[in-house]
């Protein structure tokens, strides 16, 4: 620990300084930034860790909070201050931030990745474009990011992730349960498993751009949306409907007398064809 007249505590003066520092750029996670400053004294993250008293294990979990004595380690090694190397970590979460951050890289800015970058911002449900260089975020499984998408997916997916973080950022608990709540009927339709806060972070771009489109669709006129889902699709999607709004009676019948509605107009127009033919 730092000590009130500016010295460091007995322990910690013990730790040997790295040869180099490496400063963190804006916005920067902890653990991006360990194996920058790594990468600078010729060594790996599991021998930085090593040298301040970590097991390699815990890497995962240091981005997520550090107790004040490895910070301290950390800062030492690094010859930052305690504050800096705290700053890089993220602060208390509420349950839907926490559960919307992703503990493991799910993708990345294909242009920062290149200057050996880590950004907190990436590891977001929400974040669609790099906040630093504007590109497009992709996917950590490079398979998984040759998917091709339409332009249109694309635009309300991003129109969906704004969304998505406004509702977070003002803890709008209706907002977010209408967001989860179509997330899980979009789940329901392409047979995707779990639960919503993890199709959203999902390393499959074709699974998280659907659920963050409908996100955007669902805004508009969400029951009818739904209805329309529902009539001349198969029994799947009808379970899918189910199981979505199963928690809601009310929202549930008036999601089917809708869509008995849109059916009847759609006989109606079609009998209509056929008598004119
Ligand atoms: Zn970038």
């Amino acid at each position: 620990m730092r000590l009130r007249n500016g010295g460091w505590s007995r322990q910690a003066r013990k730790l040997r300084p790295l040869p180099k520092t490496v400063m963190p750029t804006q916005d920067e996670l902890l653990s991006g930034w360990l194996r920058r400053l790594a990468t600078a004294n010729y060594c790996d993250l599991v021998d930085l860790l090593a040298h301040v008293g970590l097991d390699y294990r815990y890497a995962v979990s240091l981005d997520f909070g550090l107790e004040a004595g490895t910070v301290e380690k950390i800062a030492l090694a690094a010859r930052v201050t305690p504050e800096l190397v705290q700053s890089l970590t993220f602060p208390a979460l509420n349950d839907t931030e926490a559960a919307l951050t992703a503990l493991f890289p799910f993708q990345a800015c294909p242009n920062c990745t290149m200057r050996s970058l880590a950004l907190k911002h990436w590891r977001r449900a929400w974040a669609f474009d790099c906040e630093i260089c504007g590109a497009m975020l992709t996917p950590t499984l490079p398979k998984l990011g040759k998917a091709v998408l339409s332009q249109k997916l694309l635009q309300r997916a991003r129109t969906g992730s704004v969304l998505l973080e406004q509702a977070v950022m003002q803890n709008s608990i209706r907002q977010i349960r209408r967001i989860m709540r179509s997330v899980t009927f979009t789940m329901a339709l392409k047979n995707v498993r779990g639960d919503p806060a993890s199709a959203l972070q999902s390393f499959d771009p074709d699974i998280r751009f659907f659920c963050l489109a409908a996100i955007a669709v669902a805004q508009k006129r969400p029951l009818l949306k739904a209805a329309l889902f529902a009539t001349g699709i198969d029994d799947f999607a009808t379970v899918a409907l189910l199981r979505s709004y199963q928690k809601d009676d009310r929202l549930l019948l008036t999601v089917e007398r809708i869509g008995r509605q849109i059916e009847n107009r759609r006989r109606a127009s079609t009998s209509n064809t056929i008598e004119r033919s």
